[in-house]
């Protein structure tokens, strides 16, 4: 497994469309798309920066990982997400370098990826996400 670029960095925000505003009219970045996860309980907006891209996350309920993230360590970066060519197999090349899984198998994210987690206990403090299309 070897990641191809930072495919995304995922930043947990307490209001959307202000933090919207921010990258807009301040690091003059444009919002693509706004989607809703409801299996994470989150709505996301994107901007894209070369092959990056940033991925804003409102929670839509507090008891959701993003509702409880915030609530614990207030807004900010929350993972990063490498793109790799099969989400499966960099989960089972982690797991079988002793990594601690959130993810056994992939899931569908937003825009439709295949994402699977790595524990941040096992990752030196970054929640790790992997995902290909
Ligand atoms: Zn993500």
């Amino acid at each position: 497994m070897k990641p191809t670029h930072i495919e995304h960095l995922g930043i947990a925000v307490k209001n959307l469309e202000e933090s919207i505003k921010y990258y807009e009219e301040v690091l003059g970045l444009e919002c693509y798309n706004i989607e809703e996860v409801k299996d994470q309980k989150v709505r996301t907006a994107f901007f894209k920066l070369g092959d990056t891209k940033i991925e804003l996350l409102e929670s839509t309920d507090p008891e959701g990982p993003i509702g409880k993230f915030v609530e614990k360590r207030g807004e900010g970066i929350h993972h990063i997400a490498f793109a790799v060519e099969d989400t499966q197999k960099a989960l089972d090349d982690a797991a079988a370098k002793g990594i601690q899984l959130i993810d056994k198998a992939p899931r569908k994210g937003a825009e439709n990826l295949n994402i699977g987690f790595l524990h941040p206990k096992s990752t030196h403090g970054v929640l790790t996400e992997f995902c290909c299309k």
